[in-house]
């Protein structure tokens, strides 16, 4: 494809408290920016529920979907230097950057869980469908959405794009750790990222890495693995996540069995009823479901109610570690849970996180991974986890935490007398 690429006539910047400055020249990233389904992202945040552990990670997808953008932008300038670059794959993979999350909703995962949405999919629909992005992309040339789309969704010929937006080490996952690391204000995640984009190379349309940038390359992995177990996987967030997903739960039930809200979910009705549009969707934010939440606090429903006032003002489920065993709650415990009235539907949970913090292929496993390959000084490939001690020794070490979350208040404010208390303090350990 050749394309015409319209400068700016004066570069635009972004001040970003990661990156500095975020630099646009081209109108149609401009563009992009300004339309009306990216800047949506400015109100759902990057990390969810984490703000209620991390009071920093009040973070956006907007200000995510940029830094993207921006180390895209750069890493493509240093590849265009050393002659290692495709020219006319430069603003689609721009574009890809920006727009590789621009179908997130308010906390996706817990609105997955219950409803059964994609965020992958809604940013395919944005891109292919009746929006302003897709009016912009589709100027470029009438391909060009669905390029865009390809590339995002992993599909595009062209590998080497592909692999700099999403494999083990890309723009996605430098942008979002080291903005992670920097909104929590914990001391892991940090990596020397200018070092990595140093010894990139492109190699048979994938990128691989000069020996003698291994160990950025290993402080990169091992700053996931720490913010995974530090930050992303932490209880009080998932406590959080649990609560926010029963509320999902009850507001859905409530309303699909006929319940009189005081405040009628009016924004939420067709995703309920399971029919909502592309333009419903888009019209959700972080902001109209904490809007929801602060008002139900006053619903009839006790569970809708309480549940909301849990997550206003973070009164949040305590855990007990479990192990993989006990996956299923023991029917003892939620016997004794509603011999106490509490609903154990809505008051017991299982949560597990599980990650494996570096891999590569093999034969017969279902997810793929591409290995980082590292490029010896004779010209020949070696694959990141034999040169490497350190990331060797957690090389496809899958990790797995599983915990059980209760309303530890509600137990001890059970009378002392009563037989449930005792009994659920006893298979609690409480
Ligand atoms: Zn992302």
């Amino acid at each position: 494809m050749t394309q015409q690429f319209e400068r700016l006539d004066e570069e635009k910047v972004f001040k970003d408290p990661v990156h500095r400055y975020i630099h646009v020249r081209d109108r149609l990233i401009w563009d992009l920016i300004g339309t009306a389904e990216f800047q949506r992202l400015r109100r759902i945040r990057q990390l969810g529920t984490t703000f209620l552990t991390f009071h920093g990670a009040e973070h956006s997808r907007f200000g995510h979907s940029l830094g993207v953008y921006e180390i895209t932008r750069q890493m493509i300038h240093i590849f265009k230097n050393r002659n290692d670059w495709d020219d006319s794959e430069t603003l689609l993979s721009m574009c890809a950057a920006l727009l590789h999350d621009v179908g997130h909703g308010p906390f996706s995962h817990s609105f997955e869980k219950v409803f059964g949405t994609d965020h992958e999919q809604y940013t395919q629909a944005i891109i292919l469908g009746d929006t302003e992005i897709h009016r912009l992309l589709e100027q470029v040339d009438g391909d060009f959405p669905q390029k865009v789309a390809d590339v995002i969704g992993k599909t595009y010929k062209n590998r080497l794009v592909v692999s700099l937006i999403s494999s083990q080490i890309d723009a996605d996952r430098m942008d979002y750790l080291l903005r992670d690391a920097y909104f929590t204000g914990v001391s892991y995640g940090h990596f020397d990222m200018e070092r990595i984009w140093r010894v990139m190379r492109p190699r048979n349309d994938q990128i691989v890495f000069k020996l003698s940038g291994m160990h950025a390359v290993e402080d990169y992995i091992m700053s996931r693995y720490q913010m995974y177990w530090q930050v992303y996987f932490h209880p009080v967030t998932r406590s959080a996540e649990v609560i926010l997903t029963k509320i999902l739960h009850r507001a859905k039930m409530l309303y699909r069995s006929g319940f009189r809200f005081k405040y009628r979910p009016v924004p939420l009705q067709t995703l309920f009823e399971g029919r909502m549009t592309l333009q419903d969707y888009l019209r959700l934010d972080e902001s109209v479901i904490m809007y929801f939440f602060q008002v139900w606090q006053e619903e009839d429903d006790p569970i809708l109610s309480d549940l909301c006032r849990r997550f206003i003002n973070r009164r949040l489920f305590k855990y007990v570690q479990i192990s993989k065993d006990q996956l299923n709650v023991d029917d003892k415990l939620k016997e004794a849970f509603i011999e106490a009235g509490i609903d154990p539907e809505y008051y017991l949970e299982v949560d597990s996180s599980s990650d494996c913090p570096y891999d590569f292929y093999r034969p017969g496993e279902e997810e793929e991974r591409q290995p980082i390959q590292l490029l010896m000084p004779d010209g020949k490939l070696h694959e990141l986890s034999q040169e490497s001690d350190v990331v060797g020794a957690i090389t496809g070490k899958r990790r797995t935490d599983h915990k059980l979350y209760y309303p530890k208040d509600r137990v001890l404010d059970l009378p002392n007398h009563s037989k449930a208390k005792k009994e659920i303090c006893e298979l609690l350990h409480i």
